[in-house]
């Protein structure tokens, strides 16, 4: 059939023409992870993502180091990767103490992280939401002042393994906050990976009533398969900035043996199928997964990843 169906044409050519992806392999794919991976094979992964044209790169985090003994390199990996021009490196930072490390290892930069709901946010940073967005208006001033890129990401955005639905102004009141603080670009997770299309639809659309639409970006997980079902719909709604892990990595840590992150490799075979551009050459990205799937000792869940092996072991 060489003429595809009119309608399908005419919606498609309203979705961004060009897409950004936030990688999170190195932070939130080897956080994830049950074992530590070297400093050196970190720097060697962060540096091979880096190559493929990947923009935006979560690269460690500045979090006390007994609470994330997978991370407590950050000093030494911030200064072992080649810092290629034109790719921020973004790291995690919880608090002013935080926040001196990341700037004194020549950070540029940072993310602070909350929740949509009290119980997650309770359990996972040990503040209630409104004293995490306290605690980060400091963070968030000082890292202005300073002329850094500030991300917020807000986690269980749809859904908390805690507390079950999220209502959607639960959602709009901590962007809000976070968007007030003047952040540069904001992360709403579906840390759970339970969110489908029409939820996504439904907090694009109040997200956009109190922030610029460019300023808004998108974290699904696939545990249930939804992913990229849900990444069309945020296109739909012109949000324009993914984060997606190379291969797939890290799990969701709220299901065992389940699938984390939405696996860059597919995200990139969805979008440049669409011809949207990315600036990011999936083969590399590959590379990248490969290498790190060497270090972990298993083999990347990303769908597309593994298509590509397959096409490559048959030709
Ligand atoms: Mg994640």
């Amino acid at each position: 059939m060489s003429d595809r169906p009119k309608l399908s044409a005419v919606s498609l050519t309203t979705l961004p023409q060009r897409v950004k992806i936030c990688e999170m392999g190195p932070r939130d794919g080897l956080q994830n992870e049950r074992g530590v991976v070297p400093a050196a094979d970190k720097i060697r992964y962060i540096d091979l993502l880096s190559a493929s044209g990947l923009s935006v790169i979560e690269t460690t985090s500045f979090v006390r180091p007994d609470a994330v003994p997978q991370l407590t390199d950050a000093e030494v990996v911030m200064a072992g990767i080649e810092r290629r021009e034109g790719v921020t490196y973004l790291c995690l930072v919880p608090n002013m103490r935080g926040f001196a490390r990341a700037q004194a290892a020549g950070v540029r930069a940072i993310a602070v992280f909350t929740a949509a709901s009290e119980s997650f946010a309770k359990r996972n940073i040990n503040m209630t939401i409104d004293e995490s967005i306290a605690a980060f208006r400091d963070v968030v001033a000082a890292a202005r002042a300073d002329g850094m890129w500030v991300r917020g990401y807000i986690s269980v955005a749809f859904g908390c393994p805690y507390e079950g639905s999220v209502p959607v102004e639960n959602v709009v009141r901590v962007a809000s906050a976070l968007a007030e603080m003047g952040i540069d670009d904001l992360s709403v997770g579906d840390t759970i990976g339970v969110a489908t299309p029409d939820q996504v639809i439904e907090v694009s659309e109040a997200l956009q009533a109190q922030m610029p639409v460019e300023r808004i970006a998108m974290h699904f997980h696939d545990t249930r398969g939804t992913a990229l079902a849900n990444v069309l719909a945020a296109l739909q709604m012109n949000i324009a900035t993914f984060d997606a892990s190379a291969g797939g990595l890290g799990g969701c840590p709220y299901a065992p043996g389940a699938t984390g992150n939405l696996a860059t490799e597919d995200l990139l075979y969805m979008l440049h199928g669409m011809r949207i551009e990315t600036g990011v050459d999936l083969a590399r990205v590959r590379d990248a997964s490969r290498f790190i799937a060497g270090v972990l000792g298993r083999d990347p869940v990303s769908r597309a990843y593994r298509a590509l092996e397959a096409a490559a072991v048959s030709s």
